[in-house]
């Protein structure tokens, strides 16, 4: 297997990547290959697995590239070899094969880092379709566990931008699934720094203290989870907490394939690429999405999310495809920042710029925050047109 232009990863990096560099092939006429690696069929919709029901919170692959002539191979990358340009992929079949490139294009995404403590292997994530599904599966089983044992008592760790998201959102999938029993509803939030949201700032914190309290969350600041077990969490400073459910959310670190890319790499471990997303030291290689540390601006690195993984996937598409045709290349240039966070029942906080300040809350703030993870992130479907016009580096997108 040879392709032009080879893509690893199916999530939102990749996914634009593969659109925008069909878009070129298609406005030059030009004959290229273009191939898409990854594990799974479907574009798992990561935002949103932090919600009930994260089964459903997926789109199938062959709907977006099978009308762009994107060719996809359901196999996992093992191996980039940049001298040679190929990447060694195994198979949902268990076969190996070498694949050469014209052009790669790193998407992988990253992935939490599990802690190693005591009782790790009882702590679930929102991180992978599979954890969240695993999460799901288990709360929905605590109905049937004994009264007053802590059966809807869930600690989360991290009060950071998913641990937020997961403690505001767990208080009403718990109450739902409690019922008659929905006093026995405990929501711990554990944060290691001495504030709630350390990397988000002073901007919205106050919104954010607010709908914790409203929503009846506790709240343990300078305090990290020490061990547990199947009931209980213990904390570093020695309390016991009686859960059955425990969230892990801290700790994100880019795909390890970045290391076999010759290259600079953050301190996330994301590679460090130019204004075209090329990797400075490995020419022939592009990075996308959570893989890759561009500047947003001249003075801030982009921040692992989709609002950067869509961009950088449409300019390293449209990149490497212009690359291989000879035709000038695009610096990056994405919109500007914001980020809405959820805030379940007590709705939603948007801020805007690096310093976020709050400029929607409340319900107004939660409107927006549906439209964006339930429309504005997801790609059209089966329209070759629609298509390939998102993968426009300079379209809007949603
Ligand atoms: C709970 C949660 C909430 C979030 N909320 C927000 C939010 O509100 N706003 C926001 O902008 N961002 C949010 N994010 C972050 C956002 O989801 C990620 O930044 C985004 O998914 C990154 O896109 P990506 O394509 O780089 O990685 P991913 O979407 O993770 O995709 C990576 C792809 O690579 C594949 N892959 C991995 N390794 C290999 C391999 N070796 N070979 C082949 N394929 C491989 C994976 O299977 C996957 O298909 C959230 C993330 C989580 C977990």
């Amino acid at each position: 297997m040879a392709s032009d232009i080879l893509i690893i990863g199916g999530g939102f990096g990749g996914v634009w990547s593969a659109l925008a560099a069909a878009r070129v092939r298609e406005r030059h006429g030009a004959d290229l290959t273009i191939t898409l690696v990854t594990p799974g069929d479907d574009l798992v919709i990561r935002p949103r697995l932090y919600e009930a029901d994260p089964a459903a919170v997926r789109v199938p692959l062959e709907r977006i590239l099978q009308p762009t002539g994107v060719v996809r191979v359901a196999g996992i990358a093992t191996a980039v070899d940049t001298g040679q340009r190929s990447v060694s992929v195994t198979h949902a079949d268990g076969r190996i094969e070498r694949s050469g490139y014209g052009r790669l294009i790193l998407a992988s995404g990253s992935a939490l880092r599990r802690p190693d403590l005591p009782g790790a292997e009882h702590l679930f994530d929102v991180d992978t379709l599979a954890g969240a599904v695993a999460l799901d599966t288990h709360l929905h089983a605590l109905p049937a566990r004994p009264e007053g044992s802590g059966r809807f008592t869930a600690v989360v760790v991290g009060a950071g931008f998913t641990g937020l998201e997961v403690a505001t959102e767990m208080v009403g999938r718990l109450r739902a699934l409690a019922g008659p029993a929905a006093d026995e509803v405990r929501v711990v939030l554990v944060e290691r720094a001495e504030t709630l949201g350390p990397e988000l700032g002073q901007g919205p914190h106050d919104v954010i203290k607010e709908a914790v309290e409203e929503l009846g969350i506790e709240v343990m600041l300078n305090a990290t989870v020490a061990s547990l077990d199947a009931g209980r969490v213990r904390l570093s400073g020695g309390t016991e907490i009686p859960a059955h459910t425990a969230v892990w959310t801290v700790g994100m670190t880019a795909s390890p394939l970045t290391r076999q890319v010759p290259g600079r790499r953050d301190p996330l471990g994301r590679l460090r690429v130019d204004a075209h997303l090329r990797v400075p030291e490995s020419p022939q290689v592009f990075a996308a999405g959570d893989t890759a540390a561009a500047m947003a601006d001249g003075a801030h690195p982009t921040v692992q999310s989709c609002q950067y993984a869509i961009p950088l996937g449409r300019y390293a598409g449209h990149n490497a495809a212009a690359d291989l045709l000879g035709r000038p290349l695009m610096e990056f240039a994405p919109a500007p920042y914001v980020t809405c966070l959820d805030l379940g029942a007590a709705g939603a906080v948007l801020t805007t710029g690096w310093e976020r300040s709050v400029k929607l809350t409340g319900g107004k703030a939660k409107e927006l925050k549906r439209t964006i993870v339930e429309k504005r992130i997801y790609p059209p479907l089966d329209d070759l047109t629609a298509l390939l016009n998102a993968g426009d580096p300079e379209g809007v997108w949603g």
